[in-house]
């Protein structure tokens, strides 16, 4: 524990390995492939075929024998029997002889008795004019070695290998690979389902116009758009005024929406109407609300009739960060990934920061000088200050414990 750390505040890691400890992989599906990108993987996928499955040439060219063609030059080149031709999609039955070449093209079988191609671009023939009559023969102004433009069965990956890991992200090429082995339909954890409450009397939606003393509702739009960009499906529980009754109301019905996660904004601070923390003691348990952070500390976690909860901080900063520290490597692991934590760079600070100690993360505008990212304030970092996290480009971190670091200081940045 570093000597400026509070004794009654969790620290990010602690809060985070706590979080992750009570959050399970949802249940798995089976989906078209085509259907199937951002998905996470829930089985293993081994290879049933060589890939290649056939030997074949990488380039439009002649299959030759090697003892033919090894010291043929433009000084002194080689002419060699045109003998047949291998269009992609044929197979060839011929056997190729000493003295032979047989025309072959990319992606073509290589016939039995060849030992490398060679390309058109090393032979007296520009290029294959479609539907032309072959020439009887060729000449060969270039040595090719051993296997050169071969591309040899099973050499990109041989039958039984495993080639994707359940817990993955699926990307394009991952569904390229899936086509390649001719599986259409694959096993995928479902989408999880999380709910969204924005807790607050002061806010209205955002067709209305706001009374003396209302805002509009912000923070479910934000959080909705980040829960997407983790692959989850929103349900949106509206505004739910600060009463413990209609609270338990609105998170009553929710739970019967089959929801993975709830989640909440506002009412988890000390304020004389904030009833999340009550709410959560009655029908389940509260397990932990102050986090040593900055902005964020109010942070409720538990479960509310058995299902996980997450109670974010009102402000809309502190709810935007929030959300990036806890909830999303909690959405990656509910989602079956097997890989929650952050790319994280690194960036020089252009000017000094004074922190409290607490864990800070901060707006900031990133430039990048000579190949090396610089990050300053992005503008005032209050934590309700949201145009500040329209102009930022990323969080910088002050770890927890450290109160001033001078400019030139690294600190590490997440894109947001
Ligand atoms: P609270 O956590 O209830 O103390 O709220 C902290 C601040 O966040 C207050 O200024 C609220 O008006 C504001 N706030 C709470 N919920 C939202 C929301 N859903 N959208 C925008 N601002 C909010
Ligand atoms: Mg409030």
């Amino acid at each position: 524990m570093t000597p400026m750390s509070n004794p009654d505040l969790l620290s990010v890691d602690e809060a985070l390995q706590q979080l992750l400890a009570a959050i399970h992989f949802v249940g798995t599906e089976t989906v078209p492939i085509e259907e199937s990108c951002g998905r996470v993987l829930s089985n293993p996928i081994d290879s049933t075929l060589d890939l290649p499955p056939f030997s074949n040439s990488s380039m439009d060219g002649f299959a030759v024998k090697i003892s033919d063609v090894a010291h043929a030059s433009a000084e002194n080149p080689v002419d060699l029997a045109l003998v047949g031709d291998i269009p992609a999609g044929s197979f060839p039955s011929q056997v190729l002889r000493p003295g032979q070449a047989i025309r072959i093209m990319t992606g073509a079988p290589i016939p039995d008795g060849a030992e490398a191609v060679v390309p058109v671009e090393y032979t007296n023939i520009d290029r294959h004019e479609a539907g032309a009559q072959l020439p009887k023969s060729i000449r060969i102004n270039r040595a090719v070695t051993q296997g050169d433009f071969i591309r040899w069965r099973g050499e990109d990956l041989p039958r039984g290998s495993q080639v994707l890991q359940p817990g993955l992200r699926l990307r394009p090429q991952d569904l390229g690979m899936l086509a390649t082995l001719g599986v259409g339909m694959v096993n995928v954890y479902r989408k999880p389902r999380i709910a969204i409450l924005s807790t607050g009397d002061e806010l209205v939606g955002i067709q209305a116009t706001p009374a003396q003393g209302q805002i509009r509702e912000s923070n479910s739009y934000t959080l909705a758009a980040q829960i997407g960009s983790c692959g989850g499906d929103v349900v949106r529980m509206g505004i739910v005024p600060d009463s413990l009754q209609q609270l338990q109301q609105s998170l009553d019905a929710a739970v019967e929406l089959d929801i993975d996660l709830l989640m909440s904004t506002a009412g988890v601070s000390v304020g004389a109407y904030d009833f999340v923390r009550t709410a959560l003691e009655r029908n389940g348990a509260l397990n932990f609300w102050r986090v040593n952070m900055r902005p964020g500390k109010p942070l409720a976690f538990g479960h509310y009739r058995g299902i996980p909860f997450v109670g974010l901080p009102g402000n809309p900063v502190s709810a935007f960060v929030g959300f990036e520290v806890f909830l999303r490597p909690a959405l990656e692991k509910l989602s079956g990934s097997r890989s929650w934590s952050r790319e994280e760079h690194s960036a020089s600070l252009i000017e000094a920061v004074k922190s409290d100690g607490r864990q800070s993360y901060l707006r900031g505008v990133l430039t990048r000088v000579d190949g090396v990212y610089q990050v300053k304030f992005a503008s005032h970092q209050g934590s309700g200050n949201l145009f500040s996290l329209v102009k930022a480009d990323v969080l910088y971190i002050i770890p927890a414990g450290v109160k001033y670091l001078p400019a030139g200081s690294m600190v590490k940045i997440w894109f947001i």
